[in-house]
């Protein structure tokens, strides 16, 4: 159901695993608009980091901070797949950035207060004309505080786990469900007590729990919230 004549500027926030940018994919490809994954963002700059100025199992900060400018990120649309995705420095690291050694340190780099105002300011101008969706851990919070509509999505820690493992079984055979939910844990915590724009839902945001819900349901759900927010 396309509808071109919309152009709402929709935010999904919430914890790792709980499938936001997948709803926030399908919403976008339903209802015609477009889908910004701002976490694929700070896994970039984090790949960029990692490639560039890592030392003694660091992160070069300062080094990073200097180069910071020479991170050029584009989402570009697949058309097999009718999908964004994200392009460092014209590369293609779609694939790449969601690799277990960027989960460990994405959110150590996405609590430098430079690197998020690189970003949000980014986040903002691709945004600001509407007619997307954009999912992250403070899109309703701090990049559109005035969005037409706000989710927050969250899941117990267990059930977060189980699905990132069964994502990562395949890719990463050495990897235990105990690391998983460990690195979970340590991300909930970073991304919640940073002292810029922390993780928390908007006072606003409609909160969808889905511990107990398929992902078939979740989406259903949001759809029906969209169709009687818009009348579409
Ligand atoms: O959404 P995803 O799990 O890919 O995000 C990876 C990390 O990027 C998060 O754990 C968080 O540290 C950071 N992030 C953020 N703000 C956003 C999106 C992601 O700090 N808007």
């Amino acid at each position: 159901m396309k509808n071109n004549k919309i152009k709402p500027i929709i935010a999904i926030d919430g914890y790792s695993s709980t499938g936001k940018s997948s709803y926030a994919k399908m919403l976008a490809k339903e209802f015609g608009w477009i889908h910004i994954d701002t976490g694929a963002m700070y896994r970039a700059v984090t790949l960029y980091a990692i490639e560039n100025f890592y030392k003694n199992n660091t992160i070069d900060e300062l080094a990073l901070l200097a180069h910071l400018n020479d991170i050029h990120l584009d989402f570009k649309l697949n058309s097999d797949s009718n999908t964004n995705e994200i392009y460092l420095n014209g590369k293609n690291v779609e694939n790449r950035i969601r690799a277990f050694d960027i989960s460990e340190h994405v959110s150590w780099v996405a609590k430098i207060p430079e690197v998020r105002e690189y970003l949000v300011k980014q986040q903002r101008n691709i945004g600001k004309k509407g007619g997307i969706v954009m999912d992250g851990r403070d899109i309703g919070t701090v990049v559109f505080p005035n969005a037409d509509l706000k989710f927050f999505i969250t899941a117990s820690i267990e059930e977060r786990a189980k699905r990132r493992f069964t994502e990562y079984k395949n890719k990463h055979k050495n990897i235990s469900l105990e690391e998983v939910q460990e690195n979970l844990k340590q991300r909930d915590y970073i991304d919640g007590s940073r002292s810029v724009s922390p993780l928390t839902q908007a006072a606003d945001a409609i909160l969808i729990d889905n511990t107990h819900l398929s992902k078939e349901e979740t989406y259903n759900k949001m759809v029906q919230i969209v169709k009687d927010k818009f009348q579409i």
